[in-house]
Parts: structure tokens; sequence; C-alpha cells
């Protein structure tokens, strides 16, 4: 059994911590993630954002509600609720497993926490809260809740790409994600985020389920189907068949920047040629399906169902 990739993890991370983060929180965790990965350590965020209604849930448990009491702070009392912590673990080599266990490898995880801005809730003197980091920017939760947010320090040292309307040359990375960054660009481009429904994508070249969420409503947006990020038999019914031969810009360029997310570095200029041609054939041929260098229901439900 190999080592879980850096990509499940930060992929899962993402998805736990849910929308309505802080993005440089949000961006700061899963550098974090990155970071422990390097070192050799297996880390992942199990929770981030948390609603009022949710965090008075929990408050409930061990005391109105069977179990054992995981919280002091009620609906509005977390900095959970303003997408300000998050929560981690640690997990078994190949990933399957949670580890809960505070041993070096944890420490050394909120060490590096530490160095990125978050404060550390191990460090904590009443009620020590090993998993939990944040970031307040020195605000109180009645700040918080009075509708003040703070300004936080980005110490991820990666740049953020200024936003721009075309993106026909993405810089050139050995790691891909410049490729990922483009095509996030592409999907925050021309009203989309508007016109299909999804919050502007963190340009931030990390593929996880909120990009594809967008790029999945953008494709039913194409479609002209009822856009609601969940693939089904209506989203399969509008799949363009789109080739060398016949294409259109607009589909051309969801093709392309979809291709990039899959990993295959590709220019999102809506010209639909020989290597537009190669790389879709290539992952037809790493789903199993026929190359045909055609898209249609088949192939578009290889890039969305499972994503
Ligand atoms: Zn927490």
């Amino acid at each position: 059994m190999g080592r879980v990739s850096l990509d499940t993890l930060l992929r899962r991370s993402e998805k736990n911590m849910g929308s309505g983060m802080n993005a440089i929180v949000k961006k700061s965790a899963l550098e974090l993630i990155r970071r422990a990965y390097k070192e050799g350590i297996n880390a992942q965020i199990s929770h981030g954002m948390r609603t009022y209604a949710q965090q008075n849930a929990l408050y409930a448990q061990g005391r109105t509600k069977p179990g054992s009491k995981v919280t002091n702070a009620r609906g509005g009392y977390s900095n959970h609720n303003f997408g300000l912590a998050v929560d981690y673990f640690l997990t078994s080599e190949d990933g399957s497993k949670a580890i809960w266990t505070v041993n070096s490898d944890w420490k050394r995880v909120a060490a590096i926490a530490k160095s990125l801005g978050f404060s550390w809730g191990g460090d904590w003197t009443s009620f020590k809260d090993y998993p939990h980091l944040e970031m307040t920017g020195g605000l109180s939760t009645a700040q918080l809740r009075a509708g003040k947010r703070p300004s936080l320090t980005d110490r991820t040292g990666t740049k953020k790409v200024a936003p721009s309307k075309t993106v026909s040359k993405p810089p050139s990375s050995s790691s891909g994600s410049s490729w990922v960054k483009a095509a996030q660009e592409w999907g925050n481009s021309r009203d989309y985020p508007d016109k299909a429904g999804f919050n502007e994508l963190d340009e931030d070249g990390l593929t996880g389920p909120l990009t594809f969420d967008a790029f999945l409503r953008i494709y039913q947006y194409f479609g002209k189907t009822a856009i609601d990020g969940v693939w089904g038999p209506k989203s399969r019914a509008v799949a363009a068949v789109q080739n060398k031969d016949d294409h259109t810009p607009g589909w051309t360029r969801l093709l392309q920047a979809t291709l990039c997310l899959y990993g295959y570095k590709h220019k999102i200029d809506g010209a639909f040629g020989p290597l537009t041609d190669e790389a879709l054939r290539a992952f037809q041929r790493s789903k199993g399906i026929k190359a045909d260098g055609t898209t249609g229901p088949v192939t578009y439900t290889k890039m969305f169902e499972a994503a």
C-alpha cells in the first residue's frame, strides 16, 4: 500500500472546510497540509466553517443531547462560525485511517501552522483543543458577531495572480498548478460566477471540489439546463459533441480548462487544434473509454460525475 497522495489530502481538506471560509485561512490551511506532507507527515483538515446552527447542535452534545462535551462555544461564540478556524488530524500512511494521538508529528504540524500565522488550541491554558487552529487578527468573537472582520496576513509565500479577462498563456511551471490557476481564472471570467451561480473561485492552483462544482455549473449554463452542480440525466442530455472538425469556442474552453484540472497542461484559447485533440484522447484513454477525440455524454460523465 502506497502513501496517500497530497492531492487526496488537499481535496478532502478543502471539502471538509466547506464554503464561507476566510480566503487567507483556507489558503494557509491547505499550505499547512502541503508543507507537512513534504516533511513526510500526512495531515488533513477535518472541519472549517460551521454555521451558528451547526455550532449549537455541537454545543448540545453532552448537555441536552447524548455524547460527551466537545465544545464550550454556542453559535456565534466560536471562530469556526466566521470561517477563521480549522481543525486537523493525522492520517495513516495510506490515508484511510484518522490518527488522533498528539505525538511529535502532531506537534510538528502545530509548529508549521504557527509559522503560517495560526494560533494553536494546544497552547490554550484553560481547555486544550489540540486539533484547533485559528486566525482572528486580534478580534474577539463579540467583535465578529457585531460584523467586524479581521485583515489577515498571508504568510504562505504564494502570490495571488491578478485576475485577467482572457487567459491564453499561463506562466510555465513544472508543478502544473499554474495551469489549474489559469483554469480557475477562466472560470471567474465572463461573469460565469454570476451566470452559473457559484462563488468566485480562489485562484490558488489547487484542484478541488469547489473548482469542479463551478465548472459543472458552467457546463450546465452552456447546456441551458437546470444549474444545480449535480451531474445527472439532464446534464448528460445536453452534452455537446465537440471535436477537431466541429466545435465552438465556449465549449472548447470549458473542455481545455477541465483538462487542466485533470493535470493536462493546456492553453485555454478556445481553439480545438491537434493539442486539444491529443489531450482529450489521453484523458479518454485514462478513463478506459473510447479514445476518439470527440466529447459527448460519455466523456463529460467521466469528467464531472465523480468530481
Ligand atoms: Zn476547532
